[in-house]
Protein backbone atom coordinates (compact mmCIF):
# COMPACT_ATOMS: atom_id res chain seq x y z
CA UNK A 1 0.00 0.00 0.00
CA UNK A 2 1.30 3.50 -1.03
CA UNK A 3 0.05 7.03 0.80
CA UNK A 4 -2.11 9.32 -0.81
CA UNK A 5 1.13 12.01 -1.61
CA UNK A 6 2.59 8.89 -3.12
CA UNK A 7 -0.53 7.73 -5.17
CA UNK A 8 -0.60 11.40 -6.99
CA UNK A 9 2.94 11.47 -7.44
CA UNK A 10 2.82 8.57 -9.38
CA UNK A 11 0.08 9.69 -11.52
CA UNK A 12 1.37 13.31 -12.05
CA UNK A 13 4.12 11.61 -13.49
CA UNK A 14 2.50 9.41 -16.06
CA UNK A 15 0.22 11.76 -17.64
CA UNK A 16 0.50 12.80 -21.06
CA UNK A 17 -0.89 15.91 -22.65
CA UNK A 18 -3.77 15.15 -25.52
CA UNK A 19 -2.51 16.81 -29.09
CA UNK A 20 -4.46 20.31 -30.22
CA UNK A 21 -7.00 21.33 -32.15
CA UNK A 22 -9.16 24.04 -33.48
CA UNK A 23 -12.43 24.40 -32.29
CA UNK A 24 -15.45 27.32 -33.35
CA UNK A 25 -15.53 29.86 -30.35
CA UNK A 26 -19.08 29.15 -29.27
CA UNK A 27 -17.84 25.60 -28.32
CA UNK A 28 -14.53 26.57 -26.82
CA UNK A 29 -15.91 26.96 -22.99
CA UNK A 30 -14.21 25.03 -20.45
CA UNK A 31 -12.04 23.64 -22.86
CA UNK A 32 -8.12 24.59 -22.67
CA UNK A 33 -6.20 27.05 -24.73
CA UNK A 34 -3.06 25.46 -26.48
CA UNK A 35 -1.05 28.70 -26.92
CA UNK A 36 -1.21 31.89 -25.78
CA UNK A 37 -2.89 34.27 -27.55
CA UNK A 38 -2.07 38.01 -29.14
CA UNK A 39 -4.31 41.01 -29.61
CA UNK A 40 -5.38 41.30 -33.30
CA UNK A 41 -6.26 44.75 -32.74
CA UNK A 42 -5.53 47.49 -30.59
CA UNK A 43 -8.89 47.70 -27.96
CA UNK A 44 -10.24 49.97 -27.97
CA UNK A 45 -9.77 49.82 -32.58
CA UNK A 46 -10.80 53.57 -32.41
CA UNK A 47 -10.73 56.68 -30.34
CA UNK A 48 -14.46 56.88 -28.91
CA UNK A 49 -16.62 58.40 -26.57
CA UNK A 50 -17.27 57.39 -23.07
CA UNK A 51 -20.78 59.28 -22.86
CA UNK A 52 -24.00 60.32 -24.88
CA UNK A 53 -23.10 64.09 -25.20
CA UNK A 54 -21.23 66.23 -27.01
CA UNK A 55 -17.70 66.24 -29.16
CA UNK A 56 -15.74 69.44 -29.18
CA UNK A 57 -12.42 71.09 -29.12
CA UNK A 58 -11.37 72.03 -25.21
CA UNK A 59 -8.86 74.86 -26.36
CA UNK A 60 -12.85 76.20 -27.54
CA UNK A 61 -14.22 76.26 -24.01
CA UNK A 62 -10.55 77.11 -21.63
CA UNK A 63 -12.44 80.64 -20.89
CA UNK A 64 -16.19 78.82 -19.72
CA UNK A 65 -15.44 79.76 -15.96
CA UNK A 66 -15.57 83.12 -16.39
CA UNK A 67 -18.13 83.34 -19.16
CA UNK A 68 -20.45 80.36 -20.91
CA UNK A 69 -19.39 79.54 -24.76
CA UNK A 70 -21.72 79.35 -27.45
CA UNK A 71 -20.77 76.20 -29.60
CA UNK A 72 -22.55 75.93 -33.20
CA UNK A 73 -24.00 72.25 -33.44
CA UNK A 74 -23.18 70.62 -36.80
CA UNK A 75 -23.72 67.23 -37.01
CA UNK A 76 -23.87 63.38 -35.16
CA UNK A 77 -21.26 61.10 -34.48
CA UNK A 78 -23.58 58.00 -33.65
CA UNK A 79 -22.91 54.61 -32.84
CA UNK A 80 -22.08 52.65 -36.03
CA UNK A 81 -22.21 56.20 -37.72
CA UNK A 82 -19.79 58.03 -38.17
CA UNK A 83 -19.72 61.73 -39.05
CA UNK A 84 -17.24 61.93 -41.74
CA UNK A 85 -16.29 65.84 -41.76
CA UNK A 86 -14.34 67.20 -38.76
CA UNK A 87 -15.26 69.97 -36.48
CA UNK A 88 -13.49 73.54 -36.76
CA UNK A 89 -12.92 76.63 -34.04
CA UNK A 90 -16.23 77.53 -32.30
CA UNK A 91 -17.76 73.49 -33.61
CA UNK A 92 -19.34 70.83 -31.24
CA UNK A 93 -21.07 67.43 -32.62
CA UNK A 94 -23.48 65.51 -31.35
CA UNK A 95 -22.16 62.09 -29.88
CA UNK A 96 -22.93 59.14 -28.05
CA UNK A 97 -21.47 56.60 -26.35
CA UNK A 98 -19.15 54.01 -28.24
CA UNK A 99 -19.50 56.45 -31.46
CA UNK A 100 -15.82 57.35 -33.18
CA UNK A 101 -14.49 60.84 -32.07
CA UNK A 102 -14.55 63.06 -35.36
CA UNK A 103 -11.35 64.92 -35.99
CA UNK A 104 -10.43 68.37 -34.54
CA UNK A 105 -12.97 67.43 -31.58
CA UNK A 106 -10.10 66.31 -28.57
CA UNK A 107 -12.90 65.66 -25.78
CA UNK A 108 -16.78 64.75 -24.62
CA UNK A 109 -19.11 66.76 -22.14
CA UNK A 110 -21.70 64.45 -21.20
CA UNK A 111 -25.18 65.79 -22.22
CA UNK A 112 -26.10 66.76 -18.44
CA UNK A 113 -23.46 69.02 -18.53
CA UNK A 114 -24.76 71.35 -20.73
CA UNK A 115 -27.51 73.12 -22.76
CA UNK A 116 -28.92 73.50 -26.23
CA UNK A 117 -31.18 75.51 -27.56
CA UNK A 118 -31.32 76.05 -31.84
CA UNK A 119 -28.46 74.17 -32.56
CA UNK A 120 -26.22 75.89 -30.60
CA UNK A 121 -24.71 74.03 -27.30
CA UNK A 122 -24.11 76.42 -24.58
CA UNK A 123 -20.85 75.15 -22.41
CA UNK A 124 -20.30 77.13 -18.77
CA UNK A 125 -17.08 75.03 -17.54
CA UNK A 126 -14.25 74.15 -19.03
CA UNK A 127 -13.90 70.47 -20.21
CA UNK A 128 -10.28 68.61 -20.10
CA UNK A 129 -8.25 67.67 -23.20
CA UNK A 130 -8.91 63.91 -23.12
CA UNK A 131 -12.56 64.32 -21.22
CA UNK A 132 -14.74 61.02 -21.54
CA UNK A 133 -12.67 58.91 -24.42
CA UNK A 134 -11.57 56.13 -24.70
CA UNK A 135 -8.98 56.12 -26.61
CA UNK A 136 -7.52 53.66 -29.28
CA UNK A 137 -5.31 51.15 -27.60
CA UNK A 138 -5.96 52.52 -23.86
CA UNK A 139 -6.77 49.00 -23.29
CA UNK A 140 -4.04 46.96 -25.25
CA UNK A 141 -1.95 47.73 -28.86
CA UNK A 142 -1.68 45.14 -31.09
CA UNK A 143 0.53 42.14 -30.16
CA UNK A 144 -0.19 42.29 -27.00
CA UNK A 145 -0.54 38.93 -24.54
CA UNK A 146 -4.17 38.55 -23.85
CA UNK A 147 -4.77 34.83 -22.90
CA UNK A 148 -1.95 32.43 -21.51
CA UNK A 149 -1.62 28.81 -22.74
CA UNK A 150 -3.46 26.70 -20.14
CA UNK A 151 -5.97 28.91 -19.41
CA UNK A 152 -9.56 26.83 -19.05
CA UNK A 153 -11.92 29.53 -21.09
CA UNK A 154 -15.35 30.38 -19.86
CA UNK A 155 -18.02 33.34 -21.46
CA UNK A 156 -15.39 36.35 -20.42
CA UNK A 157 -12.47 34.83 -22.41
CA UNK A 158 -15.42 34.01 -25.39
CA UNK A 159 -16.00 37.63 -25.23
CA UNK A 160 -12.68 38.69 -25.54
CA UNK A 161 -11.48 36.77 -28.49
CA UNK A 162 -14.95 37.41 -29.90
CA UNK A 163 -14.34 40.86 -29.84
CA UNK A 164 -10.82 40.39 -31.44
CA UNK A 165 -12.59 38.63 -34.49
CA UNK A 166 -11.32 34.61 -33.46
CA UNK A 167 -13.27 32.66 -35.18
CA UNK A 168 -11.27 28.89 -34.39
CA UNK A 169 -9.71 28.75 -30.97
CA UNK A 170 -6.76 26.70 -30.50
CA UNK A 171 -7.74 24.03 -27.37
CA UNK A 172 -6.61 20.94 -26.37
CA UNK A 173 -7.99 17.56 -27.68
CA UNK A 174 -10.96 16.14 -25.17
CA UNK A 175 -10.01 13.10 -23.15
CA UNK A 176 -11.95 9.91 -24.64
CA UNK A 177 -12.69 8.21 -22.01
CA UNK A 178 -14.91 4.52 -21.72
CA UNK A 179 -16.56 3.33 -18.81
CA UNK A 180 -16.49 -0.27 -17.43
CA UNK A 181 -18.78 -1.40 -14.66
CA UNK A 182 -18.31 -4.87 -13.58
CA UNK A 183 -20.54 -6.37 -11.10
CA UNK A 184 -22.47 -9.51 -11.25
CA UNK A 185 -24.97 -8.00 -8.92
CA UNK A 186 -25.87 -4.96 -11.09
CA UNK A 187 -28.65 -4.20 -13.42
CA UNK A 188 -29.66 -0.72 -15.22
CA UNK A 189 -31.10 1.89 -12.62
CA UNK A 190 -34.40 1.36 -15.14
CA UNK A 191 -34.65 -2.12 -14.43
CA UNK A 192 -36.38 -3.88 -11.25
CA UNK A 193 -33.36 -5.82 -9.29
CA UNK A 194 -33.93 -9.32 -8.63
CA UNK A 195 -33.20 -10.60 -5.27
CA UNK A 196 -29.38 -9.73 -3.85
CA UNK A 197 -29.23 -7.64 -7.36
CA UNK A 198 -28.93 -3.49 -7.05
CA UNK A 199 -28.92 -0.83 -9.22
CA UNK A 200 -26.15 0.50 -11.15
CA UNK A 201 -25.32 3.95 -9.55
CA UNK A 202 -21.92 4.96 -10.48
CA UNK A 203 -22.58 4.30 -14.17
CA UNK A 204 -24.61 7.61 -14.53
CA UNK A 205 -22.36 9.09 -11.74
CA UNK A 206 -19.35 8.44 -13.74
CA UNK A 207 -20.56 9.28 -16.55
CA UNK A 208 -21.95 12.94 -15.28
CA UNK A 209 -18.47 13.38 -13.97
CA UNK A 210 -16.48 12.34 -17.24
CA UNK A 211 -18.68 15.36 -18.97
CA UNK A 212 -18.16 17.56 -15.89
CA UNK A 213 -14.53 17.24 -16.51
CA UNK A 214 -14.77 17.77 -20.15
CA UNK A 215 -14.27 14.14 -21.24
CA UNK A 216 -16.13 12.42 -23.67
CA UNK A 217 -17.17 9.11 -22.74
CA UNK A 218 -18.52 6.23 -25.34
CA UNK A 219 -21.36 4.28 -24.32
CA UNK A 220 -20.82 2.25 -21.24
CA UNK A 221 -20.17 -1.43 -20.82
CA UNK A 222 -21.41 -3.82 -18.01
CA UNK A 223 -19.70 -6.72 -17.37
CA UNK A 224 -20.22 -9.70 -15.10
CA UNK A 225 -17.79 -11.08 -12.54
CA UNK A 226 -16.22 -12.56 -15.12
CA UNK A 227 -12.54 -13.09 -15.76
CA UNK A 228 -12.96 -13.64 -19.93
CA UNK A 229 -15.55 -10.96 -20.27
CA UNK A 230 -13.86 -8.12 -18.11
CA UNK A 231 -10.18 -8.61 -20.57
CA UNK A 232 -12.83 -8.16 -23.65
CA UNK A 233 -14.43 -5.38 -22.37
CA UNK A 234 -10.90 -3.52 -21.50
CA UNK A 235 -9.78 -4.49 -24.86
CA UNK A 236 -12.35 -3.24 -27.19
CA UNK A 237 -12.15 0.04 -24.73
CA UNK A 238 -8.35 0.34 -25.04
CA UNK A 239 -8.45 0.69 -28.52
CA UNK A 240 -10.22 3.55 -28.72
CA UNK A 241 -9.49 5.79 -25.58
CA UNK A 242 -6.66 7.84 -23.42
CA UNK A 243 -8.69 6.83 -20.84
CA UNK A 244 -10.30 3.76 -18.73
CA UNK A 245 -12.25 4.02 -15.75
CA UNK A 246 -13.21 0.62 -14.48
CA UNK A 247 -15.71 0.77 -11.78
CA UNK A 248 -15.59 -2.52 -8.96
CA UNK A 249 -13.64 -5.35 -9.02
CA UNK A 250 -10.46 -4.17 -7.84
CA UNK A 251 -10.59 -5.59 -4.02
CA UNK A 252 -9.15 -8.83 -2.76
CA UNK A 253 -11.88 -10.84 -3.40
CA UNK A 254 -12.40 -14.33 -5.51
CA UNK A 255 -14.13 -12.61 -8.16
CA UNK A 256 -12.01 -9.00 -8.69
CA UNK A 257 -10.63 -9.54 -12.20
CA UNK A 258 -10.20 -5.91 -13.26
CA UNK A 259 -6.22 -6.21 -12.58
CA UNK A 260 -5.43 -9.55 -14.16
CA UNK A 261 -7.70 -8.34 -17.17
CA UNK A 262 -5.80 -5.14 -17.48
CA UNK A 263 -2.67 -6.77 -17.60
CA UNK A 264 -3.53 -9.23 -20.11
CA UNK A 265 -4.08 -6.39 -22.51
CA UNK A 266 -1.12 -5.01 -21.67
CA UNK A 267 -1.37 -2.91 -18.94
CA UNK A 268 1.18 -2.16 -16.29
CA UNK A 269 0.47 -2.05 -13.26
CA UNK A 270 1.49 1.60 -11.50
CA UNK A 271 0.11 1.17 -8.30
CA UNK A 272 -2.78 -0.81 -6.13
CA UNK A 273 -4.03 0.16 -3.32
CA UNK A 274 -3.64 3.43 -1.33
CA UNK A 275 -3.81 3.85 2.52
CA UNK A 276 -7.05 6.18 2.18
CA UNK A 277 -10.58 5.98 3.64
CA UNK A 278 -12.70 5.85 1.70
CA UNK A 279 -10.78 4.53 -1.58
CA UNK A 280 -8.24 2.01 -0.82
CA UNK A 281 -8.74 -0.79 -3.40
CA UNK A 282 -7.80 2.03 -5.67
CA UNK A 283 -5.61 0.93 -8.69
CA UNK A 284 -3.84 2.97 -11.90
CA UNK A 285 -2.25 1.16 -14.77
CA UNK A 286 -0.57 2.59 -18.08
CA UNK A 287 -0.32 0.92 -21.31
CA UNK A 288 1.41 4.05 -23.55
CA UNK A 289 -0.19 7.01 -23.40
CA UNK A 290 -3.23 5.23 -22.23
CA UNK A 291 -4.42 5.07 -18.80
CA UNK A 292 -6.57 2.71 -16.42
CA UNK A 293 -8.17 3.53 -13.02
CA UNK A 294 -9.57 0.87 -11.14
CA UNK A 295 -12.21 2.16 -8.84
CA UNK A 296 -13.39 0.51 -6.11
CA UNK A 297 -17.17 -0.44 -6.38
CA UNK A 298 -18.67 1.55 -3.58
CA UNK A 299 -20.52 4.67 -5.13
CA UNK A 300 -19.00 7.23 -2.26
CA UNK A 301 -15.61 5.37 -2.92
CA UNK A 302 -15.25 5.74 -6.47
CA UNK A 303 -16.79 9.36 -6.31
CA UNK A 304 -14.37 10.07 -4.21
CA UNK A 305 -11.49 8.57 -6.05
CA UNK A 306 -12.62 10.32 -9.23
CA UNK A 307 -12.82 14.26 -7.66
CA UNK A 308 -9.39 13.16 -5.89
CA UNK A 309 -7.58 11.82 -8.39
CA UNK A 310 -9.14 11.66 -11.81
CA UNK A 311 -10.73 14.99 -12.40
CA UNK A 312 -7.31 16.77 -11.90
CA UNK A 313 -5.77 13.69 -14.35
CA UNK A 314 -8.57 15.06 -16.59
CA UNK A 315 -7.14 18.73 -16.21
CA UNK A 316 -4.02 18.41 -16.89
CA UNK A 317 -4.33 15.95 -19.53
CA UNK A 318 -6.21 19.03 -21.27
CA UNK A 319 -3.55 21.26 -20.70
CA UNK A 320 -4.87 22.84 -17.26
CA UNK A 321 -2.70 22.38 -14.30
CA UNK A 322 -2.63 19.09 -12.39
CA UNK A 323 -4.57 20.13 -8.97
CA UNK A 324 -7.53 20.49 -7.06
CA UNK A 325 -9.10 23.95 -5.92
CA UNK A 326 -9.93 24.28 -2.41
CA UNK A 327 -10.98 26.47 0.26
CA UNK A 328 -10.12 27.00 3.85
CA UNK A 329 -12.89 26.41 6.22
CA UNK A 330 -12.36 26.42 10.31
CA UNK A 331 -13.98 23.53 12.11
CA UNK A 332 -17.20 23.82 14.20
CA UNK A 333 -16.11 20.83 15.92
CA UNK A 334 -12.84 18.59 16.83
CA UNK A 335 -12.26 16.00 14.31
CA UNK A 336 -9.55 12.90 15.00
CA UNK A 337 -8.79 10.28 12.69
CA UNK A 338 -7.84 7.48 14.65
CA UNK A 339 -7.09 5.50 11.73
CA UNK A 340 -3.55 4.12 10.67
CA UNK A 341 -5.21 5.74 7.00
CA UNK A 342 -5.97 9.39 5.85
CA UNK A 343 -9.23 9.69 5.27
CA UNK A 344 -10.92 12.11 2.71
CA UNK A 345 -13.17 13.33 5.46
CA UNK A 346 -16.74 14.51 4.08
CA UNK A 347 -18.14 18.14 5.84
CA UNK A 348 -21.16 20.48 5.61
CA UNK A 349 -20.44 23.72 4.97
CA UNK A 350 -21.78 26.84 6.32
CA UNK A 351 -21.23 30.64 6.14
CA UNK A 352 -20.27 32.26 9.04
CA UNK A 353 -18.64 36.31 9.03
CA UNK A 354 -15.07 34.63 10.03
CA UNK A 355 -15.37 33.05 6.56
CA UNK A 356 -16.53 29.56 6.19
CA UNK A 357 -17.50 26.66 9.20
CA UNK A 358 -17.08 22.71 8.29
CA UNK A 359 -19.21 20.46 10.42
CA UNK A 360 -18.22 16.96 10.63
CA UNK A 361 -21.17 14.70 8.53
CA UNK A 362 -21.87 12.05 11.13
CA UNK A 363 -22.46 9.10 8.74
CA UNK A 364 -19.41 8.83 6.46
CA UNK A 365 -20.04 5.27 5.27
CA UNK A 366 -18.77 4.20 1.76
CA UNK A 367 -21.99 2.65 1.15
CA UNK A 368 -24.05 5.58 2.32
CA UNK A 369 -24.55 8.09 -1.07
CA UNK A 370 -26.32 10.27 1.60
CA UNK A 371 -22.74 11.18 2.73
CA UNK A 372 -22.47 12.61 -0.61
CA UNK A 373 -25.61 14.81 -1.48
CA UNK A 374 -25.99 15.63 2.53
CA UNK A 375 -22.01 16.93 2.29
CA UNK A 376 -20.49 20.23 0.98
CA UNK A 377 -16.92 19.12 0.36
CA UNK A 378 -14.43 16.92 1.68
CA UNK A 379 -10.64 17.77 3.55
CA UNK A 380 -7.60 15.67 3.30
CA UNK A 381 -7.71 13.94 7.23
CA UNK A 382 -4.24 12.81 8.17
CA UNK A 383 -3.60 9.01 9.88
CA UNK A 384 -4.02 9.82 14.01
CA UNK A 385 -4.18 13.66 13.58
CA UNK A 386 -6.37 15.31 15.86
CA UNK A 387 -8.16 18.91 14.76
CA UNK A 388 -9.59 20.69 17.89
CA UNK A 389 -12.55 22.59 17.06
CA UNK A 390 -11.89 26.07 15.89
CA UNK A 391 -8.64 24.89 13.63
CA UNK A 392 -8.45 25.73 9.80
CA UNK A 393 -8.68 23.19 7.22
CA UNK A 394 -8.34 22.98 3.44
CA UNK A 395 -11.51 21.88 2.23
CA UNK A 396 -12.42 21.06 -1.46
CA UNK A 397 -16.12 21.69 -2.47
CA UNK A 398 -17.89 19.12 -4.60
P1 LIG B 1 -16.55 -4.17 -5.42
O1 LIG B 1 -15.57 -3.06 -5.42
O2 LIG B 1 -16.79 -4.74 -6.77
O3 LIG B 1 -16.17 -5.19 -4.40
O4 LIG B 1 -17.93 -3.54 -4.93
C1 LIG B 1 -18.04 -2.95 -3.66
C2 LIG B 1 -19.46 -2.61 -3.35
O5 LIG B 1 -19.93 -1.66 -4.27
C3 LIG B 1 -20.43 -3.77 -3.43
O6 LIG B 1 -21.37 -3.65 -2.40
C4 LIG B 1 -21.07 -3.58 -4.78
O7 LIG B 1 -22.34 -4.16 -4.86
C5 LIG B 1 -21.14 -2.08 -4.89
N1 LIG B 1 -21.12 -1.66 -6.27
C6 LIG B 1 -20.28 -2.09 -7.22
N2 LIG B 1 -20.53 -1.51 -8.38
C7 LIG B 1 -21.58 -0.68 -8.18
C8 LIG B 1 -22.32 0.20 -9.00
N3 LIG B 1 -22.01 0.35 -10.30
N4 LIG B 1 -23.35 0.89 -8.47
C9 LIG B 1 -23.65 0.75 -7.16
N5 LIG B 1 -22.97 -0.05 -6.33
C10 LIG B 1 -21.97 -0.78 -6.82
MG1 LIG C 1 -17.76 -6.36 -7.46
Amino acid sequence: MISISEALAILADNLTTLSPENVPLEQSGGRFLAERILAREPSPAFTNSAMDGYALRSEDVAAAADRPVKLALVGESAAGAPFSAAIKAGEAMRINTGAVLCEGADAVVPQEAVTVADEFLMVSAPVAAGAHLRRCGEEFESGAALLEEGCRLDARHQALLAAQGVIEVPVLRRPKAALILTGRELVHHRETPANGQIRDANGPMLEGLLGENGALCLPRIRVGDNPGETVAAIRTAAQLTDLIICSGGVSVGPHDHVKEAAAQVGFETLFWRVRQRPGKPLFLARRGPQLLFGLPGNPVSAYMCFLFYIAPALRAMQGGEFSRQSHPAVLSEAVENKLSRDQLFRVVLEGSPEGWLATPLAKQGSHMLTSLTGADGFFWLKAGALHPAGSRVEVLQF
